[in-house]
């Protein structure tokens, strides 16, 4: 293995960007948000301090989720934040130095390009980008090196990446634009209809995530919202059920997927899958309940990989270090 200073791997995702450097291990765990002061056009923030001011709505202040849906929908705000990012890391970039990026597979080409442009042109790294499965793969624990094979379900926030992979290769995979956001949006409608309750996405969240689809410890849970007729502040206990009913239409479709892309794979790959289970990555891996619903949606073993959150970097980093990215998504800059 050879180690070179410098070398960094960027997981870009549309909710949280992790960022890893050679020696150093992950340095950078933050929301890939940045808001910006719309009268003069100045970064006010990024991370965690642009997050914390999303949907409060200060005036003049823009907070925007550059990468929401899983497209780079704010090229520009994607290459601020980027910049901020390694700035804060303190990862100047040497020369040769490599940075091996995963962005969205929806992403398009010139999308892409782009950030890799980008990148190179303030920095002195060698970009490469690379598919996320690999990656997500790399990071879940499959041996990849060794030939092994396996199956990759990535709950993110703006996208869900369903694939077979092989050889550091995608073998089948499906991006499916359904995933943490979605279920956000389905507990604010849930919560609004059912309860007459205006939740923030934030307070959608802490929902989801305590209660998931098994309704938590308590069966209920806290939430402070507006009420949807008075406009007020109102605090209110919110039952599990609701919350589980909300998220079902969201999972029944990431289940389904999984079954398609399944039925798809070929034939020399099932014993890996069978034998690896079905691998959930990514911060949704992390709701209550769902490895089990997956399982019996698809009718096949799934299991929580390790620390779901930082697969993909860690996978990046494991590709960086033995030297296999190159041009793997075919767009190395
Ligand atoms: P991305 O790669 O798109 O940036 P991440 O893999 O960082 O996404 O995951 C972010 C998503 O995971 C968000 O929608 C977040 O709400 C969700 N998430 C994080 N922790 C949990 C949890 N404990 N339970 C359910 N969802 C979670
Ligand atoms: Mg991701």
């Amino acid at each position: 293995m050879i180690r070179i200073r410098g070398n960094v791997a960027i997981d870009l995702g549309t909710v949280n960007t992790l960022i890893w450097v050679a020696g150093r291990g992950v340095v950078l765990d933050e929301p890939s948000t940045i808001a910006i002061n719309s009268a003069n056009g100045a970064i006010v923030a990024i991370g965690s301090a642009a997050e914390s001011l999303a949907e409060k709505e200060p005036q003049e202040i823009n907070v925007i989720h550059p990468l929401r849906d899983g497209v780079i929908a704010d090229l520009e705000a994607t290459a601020e934040m980027l910049h901020g990012f390694l700035r804060k890391a303190g990862s100047p970039g040497r020369l040769r130095s490599r940075a091996l990026v995963c962005v969205p597979s929806g992403a398009t080409w010139v999308e892409r390009r782009s950030v890799a442009a980008a990148l190179e042109a303030r920095r002195r790294y060698t970009v490469e980008l690379i598919d996320e499965p690999v990656a997500a793969a790399a990071g879940a624990g499959l041996d990849l090196g060794a030939g092994e094979g396996g199956f990759i379900v990535d709950v993110g926030g703006g996208t869900t990446e369903i694939a077979a992979v092989a050889g550091w290769r995608v073998v089948r995979a499906v991006s499916l634009r359904m995933a943490g956001n979605a279920m956000d949006e389905a507990v604010v409608n849930a919560a609004r209809s059912g309860l007459g309750l205006i939740l923030s996405q934030r307070a959608a969240r802490q929902l989801k995530v305590e209660l998931g689809l098994t309704g938590g410890q308590a069966g209920w849970a806290e939430a402070v919202g507006l009420d949807a007729a008075r406009r007020t502040p109102r605090i209110e206990k919110v039952p599990g059920d609701l919350v589980a009913t909300a998220l079902e239409p969201v999972v029944a479709a990431i289940g389904r997927t999984v079954q398609d892309v399944l039925s798809d794979i070929p034939a020399g790959l099932a014993e890996d899958v069978v034998r690896g289970k079905v691998r959930l990555t990514g911060g949704g891996a992390l709701l209550p309940g769902l490895a089990s619903r997956i399982e019996e949606i698809a009718e096949i073993g799934a299991i929580v990989a390790e620390d779901p959150l930082r697969c993909v970097v860690r996978g990046a980093a494991l590709m960086l270090e033995s030297h296999r990215a190159d041009g793997l998504a075919g767009v190395s800059a």
